[in-house]
């Protein structure tokens, strides 16, 4: 299994739930979209991935491992892992790039890191790449440090420096979420070129439905922390049993919907199902919630699913059980 997460749990250190428990398996050439709006744990999970949490938060239970190796706990084996077969595509490029250095010489980092690759030969390497996603290999722009370059280039320099391995895996933290519209299709057909081209492996985390639509034959619907729903892309998006789900989908068809409100922070978050106050169909039970229905890959966690056959838009909540 390239990427394999066994019931993950995250807290603060003051107790708090901030994600959890999650599955996820993720074989070899798999792309997934995690979908889920700010502060649903998404840039989290990438976060635990890489063992890289931010202060007062903790692993509380559960396991990370890639291709065989835990990576929340370090190893030589692990360090051999992040960054050449596994890689992270980060959200925010101006916050991942070092000012102090080149483009250049972020791009030949990881190369002299698990190739011993100096970095003329490093960059001689990747030239076809730097060709590929538009990026002038000559030094006039290598030379140059990230805030000389525009943002849609320093989006894809980190592309490139994830690249530089060849990794088996990538994680793409809202890799898209700063470029407009026609830059964000360049980007989600190169990335999808490469991934055919090399057999790559995705988890493409996304605030937005249409992305994740556009990437992914698998999806996971992440909400207040807690997996809602998953299964293949087109078979959630013609027929999404959970209600926010469907409440996604509605708004990424602008279509009316009756469910109003923000995800309450973390603290506040409802026993139980966290979508209770936002949810039309809302009952006593849910501060229960039954546990997970279907596989891990394919299921959803709700008191009352909406059923398959009635949905065609704005969500209309069934009371049948599921099964
Ligand atoms: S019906 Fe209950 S369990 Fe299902 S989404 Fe609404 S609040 Fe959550």
């Amino acid at each position: 299994m390239a990427l394999l997460l066994d019931d993950l749990c995250l807290h603060r250190t003051d107790g708090v739930r901030l994600l959890g428990p999650l599955g996820l398996a993720l074989g070899p050439g798999d792309r997934l979209a995690l979908v889920g709006e700010s502060g649903s744990g998404k840039s989290l999970l990438a976060q635990a991935i890489f063992d890289v949490l931010p202060l007062g938060v903790v692993r509380t239970a559960g396991q990370v491992a890639a291709f065989g190796t835990r990576l929340d706990r370090p190893s030589p084996q692990r360090d051999r892992i992040r960054g050449a077969r596994l890689a992270w595509v980060p959200q925010d490029p101006l916050q991942a790039l070092n000012p102090r250095l080149t483009l250049g010489e972020h791009l030949a980092l990881l190369p002299a890191l698990h190739r011993g690759e100096s970095h003329d030969a490093a960059l001689a390497r990747l030239r076809p790449l730097l060709d590929r996603l538009g990026l002038p290999p000559e030094p006039a722009f290598l030379d140059r440090l990230p805030h000389q370059a525009s943002g849609g280039q320093r989006q894809r320099v980190c592309l490139a420096q994830a690249l530089a391995c060849d990794p088996d895996l990538l994680i793409l933290d809202e890799p898209t979420s700063a470029l407009d519209t026609l830059a964000q299709r360049a980007y989600l057909d190169l990335v999808l070129e490469l991934q055919r081209e090399r057999g790559l492996g995705f988890l493409w985390i996304t605030h937005d439905l249409a992305v994740a639509a556009a990437v992914s034959e698998r999806l996971l619907v992440l909400y207040g922390g807690a997996p809602l729903e998953a299964g293949p892309t087109g078979q959630l998006l013609a027929s999404p049993r959970h209600p926010y789900t469907a409440r996604l989908l509605d708004a990424a068809r602008r279509a009316p919907s009756l469910e109003t409100g923000f995800l309450p922070a973390p603290p506040d978050r409802p026993v139980g199902c966290p979508f209770q106050p936002r949810c039309t169909s809302a009952d006593d039970g849910c501060a229960h919630w039954r546990p997970w229905q279907g596989s891990p890959a394919h299921g959803w966690r709700c008191e009352h699913p909406l059923r398959p056959a009635d949905w065609a838009g704005p969500c209309t909540p069934c009371s049948e059980p599921s099964t």
